[in-house]
């Protein structure tokens, strides 16, 4: 058999709860601290910006999480997804390492987005909302909530980082054809994005920015709530239905992984295929590696501190200890947008901190190089966010062949390409380089790091 070979589950083995890590780690998380009195925020705290069910899921330390009835049903759509095993790569590449991918871009969206875009908008029609505010700097998370908010009758405002905007009309129509409004990021609709426009008026923006802004107008408006498309441990459980499927199609095919990677951008889609396998082992399962990549141009895992950082440039947001470059840290230009974050979800921070994973940085052509041949194995374009997985993947099954060892790699296709065809333009053009971040701007903003007291 020389064939790319699919497992699909059937639909009655989709999962039926999301499953939480906090329930198996040897020590839990740091505290979520108010900036204001250093203190850990509590449920109320966070009640302007999110509906309570979802608090609720934020804080809990419940191993599994039920996924209601009608999330599941839209889940159905293209759920469960995929998982393939990539024979015709292992080919190409003659490695005797097993290569499987779980393709997330069967979504409406083209991501793992909606993955946590339906329950968050489910919870916030259940509480009455009816306007919900979010950010987005490539528009996959725009996209994916405005599909949501769609499906539940919801409005939703996206601030969109200015550069993304200009470079990528495609996903803004996208969101308007799903009925959402998208805004330039920096606007003057808000104090935060009044303020950096006061500074540099053609400013390109930032998912920080961004953030503060549609915080803001969610903090400032009774009727309006804010969703957060990855960072928040409620949404890394979400997506944990992705490594939970691929659990059961491995059994499938008689496999368990040794090597699991996906790339990190505020951490969910890798959480996401990591987090179920991670907790295995936690309790007393099999020992996996597991492998984050991320962008050489905005490396928080493998180049920022471990510390204490706001989530947003205009310091709206409570203080989550997390990887941060600083969140004033503004990263190059380069294309996976949605890899350009300042931080790291503080669960993935922690699990790096505890040592059950590693992290890797990747310069961008090298990964549309290896984008590029998987595409022509598979068939399948990748995102240029999930280009750095393959890359990651390609790198473990090069290895694999140089020692002679035949070992079983998972990866997370997390999203398709389609929209971003620019990028490759670019990349056969020639025109696509290494972006590199300013060392001295990495420090200042380093420098900037909020001062909290040694007790906590
Ligand atoms: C948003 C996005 C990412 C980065 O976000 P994570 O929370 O790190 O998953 C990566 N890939 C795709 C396709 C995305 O849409």
């Amino acid at each position: 058999m020389a064939d790319t070979v699919k497992y699909l589950l059937d639909e009655s083995r989709m999962p039926k709860v999301w499953y939480n890590i906090m329930a198996d780690l040897p020590s839990p998380p740091a505290p979520v601290l108010h900036p204001g009195t250093m203190q850990p925020v509590g449920p109320d705290d966070l009640a302007p910006l999110f509906p309570m069910s979802l608090i609720m899921q934020e804080v809990s330390t419940d191993r599994e999480i039920e996924i209601p009835e009608p999330v599941r049903e839209i889940y159905r759509q293209w759920r469960p997804s995929p998982l393939f095993r990539a024979r015709r790569l292992e080919k190409a590449l003659q490695t005797p390492a097993k290569i499987y991918y779980k393709y997330e871009g069967v979504s409406p969206a083209g991501s793992h987005k909606p993955n946590t875009a339906v329950p968050q908008a489910f919870f916030n029609r259940e509480a009455g909302i009816k306007k919900i505010t979010t950010e987005t700097g490539a528009g996959q998370w725009g996209s994916a909530l405005a599909f949501a908010g769609a499906l539940f009758g919801i409005e939703v405002k996206v601030y969109m980082v200015r550069v993304s905007y200009n470079q990528k009309p495609y996903r803004r129509s996208l969101m308007e054809t799903y009925g959402a409004k998208c805004v330039p990021s920096p606007s003057a609709e808000t104090n935060s994005g009044r303020a950096i426009l006061a500074q540099n008026k053609d400013h390109p923006g930032s998912l920080g920015i961004a953030i503060s802004e549609a915080v803001e107008v969610a903090a400032t408006n009774d009727d309006t709530k804010y969703a957060l498309g990855s960072v928040l441990n409620n949404v890394l459980t979400h997506q944990t239905v992705v490594g939970q499927e691929a659990m059961a199609q491995l059994e499938m095919a008689g496999d368990y992984p040794d090597i699991i990677v996906g790339c990190t951008g505020g951490g969910s889609n890798f959480a996401g295929i990591a987090f179920p396998f991670i907790g295995a082992q936690l309790r007393g399962g099999k020992k996996v590696r597991v492998v984050a990549i991320e962008p050489a141009a905005c490396p928080s895992l493998t180049r920022g501190r471990f510390a204490y950082d706001f989530g947003d440039t205009a310091h709206l947001t409570p203080l989550v200890k997390m990887h941060t470059l600083g969140s004033t840290f503004t990263p190059p230009g380069f294309h996976a947008g949605g890899l350009r974050y300042h931080g790291m979800a503080p669960l993935v921070s922690h699990v790096c901190n505890l040592g059950l994973i590693e992290a890797k940085a990747y310069k961008q052509v090298e990964c549309f190089s290896a984008g590029v041949q998987f595409a022509r194995a598979e068939g399948i374009v990748p995102a240029p966010e999930a280009n750095h997985a393959v890359k990651g993947a390609i790198d473990e099954a090069v290895r694999c062949k140089t020692e002679g060892k035949s070992k079983v790699i998972l990866f997370n296709l997390c999203g398709h390409g389609h929209f971003d065809m620019q990028a490759y333009i670019d990349y056969f053009g020639g025109k696509l380089t290494d972006q590199h971040y300013d060392e001295a701007e990495l420090a200042m903003a380093l420098a900037g790091l909020p001062s909290v007291p040694a007790t906590v």
